[in-house]
């Protein structure tokens, strides 16, 4: 990256929301698919404007060609097949001629013509109950998406980067970040979004420096700037100063003592000092995320959160699915991988979900409802994760349970898929842990009830705490309310461990929560017999766990929840934090 030396300095405040430094050029994703204006054009630039639209065409058709070879080369002729579909579109005939002859009789400005054409298109295809209908609309919405980038000259769909690079952008969808070409990716700077969305989620999962709420960044900074982006203050930096530079490398220096001296320690177990057993796990979303983990210290996958696959590729088959997984698990054998089915909706949408517009999609179609609701769709991915688990050990569990019934119809169609697939030949593990997912406050307060059909529970607080306080847990103007520590919500948690031990089964925490080290005290004192955490945070939290006392923690824990003041729980944990392990807060 060169620096230019008499460019000045600038200096953007936004949040932090993963840690760490990235130093690089800027990649800003624009927003796209608004309205083209209807820009009127004179006669004398017909040729050109419909000249522009024929480049665009063209660039597309590359595009497209590019994608079909490659998904060829990965998985066979079938799934590249779409492909061809999103070419006849590209070159439907009559399309074409229409959008000429508009431009040409009404001089307005191509971008304008071509859009609203193929919006009529989509128009009459939208709601449609018949699916293959529905795939139609979707193809005719990619291709006009690519087409209409190209005429603005903007970037590809999924870029492809030659150097390493900060993505910029208004936010980023779980489904764009499965997209992005993720080994060059170096950190992501976002106009909008907060600590508990999934890009931030993901950022710390492939422990990239994230800042959130850079208000108007994407109009500031232009690809090709070199920034500094420093996701522990939560500061953007456009041309850096050498003066700059150097104090981060000394900060730099100094955070890779530190992490270097807790890992040595980080494959011995989680023991308080007065020897209760805390399990540490990691939380994954991608399968090139499993040696990291192995390496970091994790005794195995808390929760592997199967929607960031499924995005990927939401046409993929179940022969796909099953390496995916099996991939997985034999990465972290002999520990066990949690895959959690997929928990499509909220924020994490799928193309055919985004037909149905909803008016509250984290209280809609959501979760296990989705996939009770998809059959086949879900069978595919049962199916899958059965087969997967021949080659190792394979946790599977429900995401967004709001009661017993969920958990008895989930298990009802596992069950079918195991009978299948014995009956076709093909080996499963023969000790396949289920588990549901308490993320809901329905589901906390019926704990007992669900501890009787499963063998696990795991905590999701990212949800919970949105679900009790009701607080959006993606709204920056509510981010203040969003307190793990309220009383409420540790309440519940409460009364998830004490349902599980009473049902001897295991309880874990697979929440962002987890992750805090502040927190862990608290948790500590919770009861929680495993924290699944993210991975650039196992270390740590294991380094945690063996300085504190349970007895203390659990005196805390009982301290905190009978208090109604909502500091009172951060500031207790946090001050035991900080005579325990003053180490890692400094
Ligand atoms: C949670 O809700 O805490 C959780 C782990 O799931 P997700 O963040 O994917 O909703
Ligand atoms: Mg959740």
């Amino acid at each position: 990256m060169s620096e230019n030396p008499t460019a000045q300095e600038h200096l953007w405040e936004g949040t932090g929301v993963s840690h760490g430094v990235a130093h690089a050029v800027v990649h800003v994703l624009k927003e796209h698919f608004d309205e083209p204006d209807t820009t009127p054009i004179t006669p004398d630039e017909v040729e050109s404007d419909l000249a522009r639209w024929h480049t665009a065409l063209e660039v597309t058709r590359t595009e497209i060609e590019a994608l079909q070879k490659a998904m060829q080369d990965e998985q066979g002729s079938v799934e590249a097949e779409i492909f061809e579909a999103h070419l006849l579109i590209l070159h439907d005939h009559s399309i074409l001629k229409q959008v000429e002859k508009t431009v040409r009789e009404q001089l307005i400005c191509v971008d304008a013509v071509y859009y609203r054409l193929m919006c009529k298109h989509m128009d009459a295809l939208r709601g449609l109950a018949d699916s293959y209908l529905r795939e139609r609309f979707l193809d005719i919405k990619d291709v006009t998406q690519r087409v209409m980038r190209h005429l603005r000259g903007e970037m590809l769909d999924h870029p492809m980067f030659e150097e390493p690079v900060i993505i910029v952008a208004h936010d980023l969808t779980p489904s764009d970040t499965v997209q992005l070409d993720r080994s060059k990716v170096l950190g992501f700077a976002l106009e909008m979004g907060s600590a508990n969305s999934h890009a931030a989620i993901i950022a710390r999962s492939l422990s990239l420096p994230a800042v959130v709420r850079l208000h108007n960044i994407c109009d500031e900074l232009h690809s090709g700037d070199p920034v500094l982006l420093d996701g522990d203050e939560g500061l953007l930096i456009r041309h850096p100063s050498a003066e700059t530079l150097a104090k981060y490398k000394t900060r730099e220096a100094q955070t890779d003592a530190r992490d270097d001296a807790l890992l040595t320690t980080r494959h011995q177990p989680s023991i308080t000092r007065d020897g209760c057993r805390v399990k540490v796990s990691a939380n994954a979303e991608f399968i090139e995320e499993m040696e990291a983990i192995r390496d970091c210290g994790a005794e195995h996958v808390g929760l592997f959160r199967t929607e960031f696959l499924h995005l990927s590729d939401p046409e993929a088959g179940e022969d796909w699915l099953a390496e995916c997984y099996t991939q997985a698990v034999k990465a972290m054998k002999p520990g066990e991988v949690i895959f959690r089915t997929l928990d499509l909706g909220g924020d994490k949408i799928d193309p055919v979900m985004a037909l149905e517009k909803e008016p509250n999609p984290f209280l809609g179609w959501r979760g296990i409802r989705a996939s009770l609701g998809c059959r086949e769709l879900f069978r595919r991915q049962l199916r899958a994760l059965l087969r997967a688990s021949s080659a190792g050990r394979v946790g599977i569990m429900f995401p967004m349970i709001s009661g017993v019934e969920e958990v008895r119809q989930a298990r009802a169609l596992l069950d079918e898929c195991a009978r299948e697939l014995l009956h076709e030949g093909v080996k499963i593990g023969d000790d396949i842990a289920i588990g549901a997912m308490i993320e809901i406050p329905s589901a906390a307060v019926s704990a007992d009830l669900i501890a009787t059909e499963v063998d696990f529970f795991s905590l999701g607080t990212n949800d919970l705490i949105q679900y009790t306080l009701a607080v959006d847990r993606l709204n920056e103007r509510v981010a203040g309310l969003y307190q793990p520590t309220h009383p409420a919500v540790l309440r519940l948690i409460r009364m998830t461990v004490e349902a599980a031990n009473r049902a001897s089964i295991r309880v874990c925490i697979c929440g962002e929560m987890a992750s805090d080290i502040q927190l862990t005290p608290l948790l500590v004192g919770l009861g929680l017999h495993e924290l699944s955490v993210t991975a650039g945070q196992v270390a740590k939290v294991k380094h945690a766990v063996r300085q504190l006392s349970a007895a203390e923690c659990r005196a805390l824990a009982e301290e905190i929840m009978n208090q109604g003041c909502l500091t009172y729980g951060l500031e207790k944990t946090r001050a035991m934090a900080l005579a325990k392990y003053p180490e890692l807060l400094e």
